[in-house]
This record gives C-alpha cells, structure tokens and sequence, in this order.
C-alpha cells in the first residue's frame, strides 16, 4: 500500500520519528531519493489506513515515499525507489501487479497525495518497468544449460596432465580408448557410462584374446 508522507524529511528521520513516539501511526518501510528503510518487520501489522482492524491496516505492506510535500526531482527518484522495492517485493511473495493498492482505497483520504496528482496509473507502469526488469535479470533454463555446456567444453580443452600422457598413448595404440574421431582424445572430459561400458567391452574382448 501506498502513501505520501506529506513531509520534506528523508527516510531515516521518518522511521527514526516513527519509532520513538506512542502515537498509533506506522508504517512499515520509507523510501526516499537515496534508500529505503524498513521501521516493522513484515509479519506486524502496521497502523497507516485509517480504517481500523480492517485489511489495509492488518494486511497491507506500508510503503512511505519521501519528500512529497514540496515535490520535484528528488520526489521523482524517491517514487522510483518506491516503485523498485514494490516490484522486488511483490516477486519475493509471488504475487502480481493487481496486489499493489493505495491508501485512498482503504479509507478514501487523498494519499498518496502527489503520487496521485502526477497519476496513480503512471506510478504502477513503473513498478510495472521494475518488475519486468526482475524478470530479465533471471536466467532462463537455456541460459544455464548453456553454462553448463561451455563449462564442459572448457574442461574439453585443457591439456592432459603429464603423469597421463604415457597410460593415453597407450590406450591410444591398442585402441581401448581413441577419443573423438578427429584426433581429439578430451582427456580432462568427464566420460559417460555408455563410454566407460565400450572400454570395458574392448577390454574383456582383449582379456579373451590372450587366454
Ligand atoms: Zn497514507
């Protein structure tokens, strides 16, 4: 849920206020043009709807932006702060767009006030952009694969140890083991179980040669 502090004070003072008075007014984080900072944990209500122990003030994620009394840039880097940390936590609890609302839903007061005065829909495309960043910024199953498979192809690539060169050469001419076809014998490459069964079938074929 969103709201305006109606204030020109940057987050830090707004919790630190929020913290040491009685009054039954809190909120859980404030975000102004450099931070946002977190007053109650997530699992306590916070008291920032005006409508009693109605869902906004026992459900609502409160959410403060900064410096919106007198407006101007450093309002405008504060609401996209507050847009970041909207579209980071809807993606830590899974839930959509649909689930951000504003004060003025719960009990009708103009708040957040000059979020509204510059437009309610403009504030959510930009959630909107943060979040779809997020997404982006998740690898994607091909991307891991393909990580994985330039990894093995890099393993592919380095040199046999020189403790192993003499037992491949070997393996080499007796052709138990010849590599790729190409001349490529991969000797860091991991080998498979369809691999390993032909080696043990050459060598069993070999073992029955010599009996
Ligand atoms: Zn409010």
């Amino acid at each position: 849920m969103i709201h305006n502090t109606a204030n020109d004070a940057p987050a830090e003072n707004e919790v630190a206020y929020m913290l040491r008075n009685t009054e039954e007014v809190s909120f859980h984080f404030a975000v102004d043009d450099r931070e946002a900072v977190q007053g109650l944990p997530l699992d306590r209500n916070a008291w920032a709807a005006g409508d009693g122990t109605g869902p906004g003030n026992m459900q609502g994620i409160h959410i403060e932006i900064c410096y919106s009394l007198s407006g101007g840039e450093r309002f405008a880097r504060s609401e996209a702060n507050a847009a970041e940390l909207c579209a980071r936590l809807l993606k830590q609890y899974g839930w959509g767009l649909g689930k951000i609302t504003k004060h003025q839903d719960y009990n009708g007061k103009y708040c957040p006030h000059r979020t509204l005065d510059l437009g309610w829909e403009r504030f959510l495309q930009l959630v909107r952009d943060k979040y779809d960043k997020l997404e982006e910024d998740d690898m994607t199953k091909a991307e891991v694969e393909k990580i994985i498979a330039d990894y093995l192809a890099g393993l592919g690539k380095k040199n046999a140890s020189g403790w192993a060169e003499p037992a491949i050469a070997d393996c080499k001419a007796r052709g138990i083991m010849v590599g790729d076809g190409d001349g490529n014998f991969w000797p860091q490459s991991f080998v498979t179980r369809q691999e390993l069964a032909q080696v043990a079938a050459k060598l069993a074929g070999l073992t029955d040669q010599d009996r």
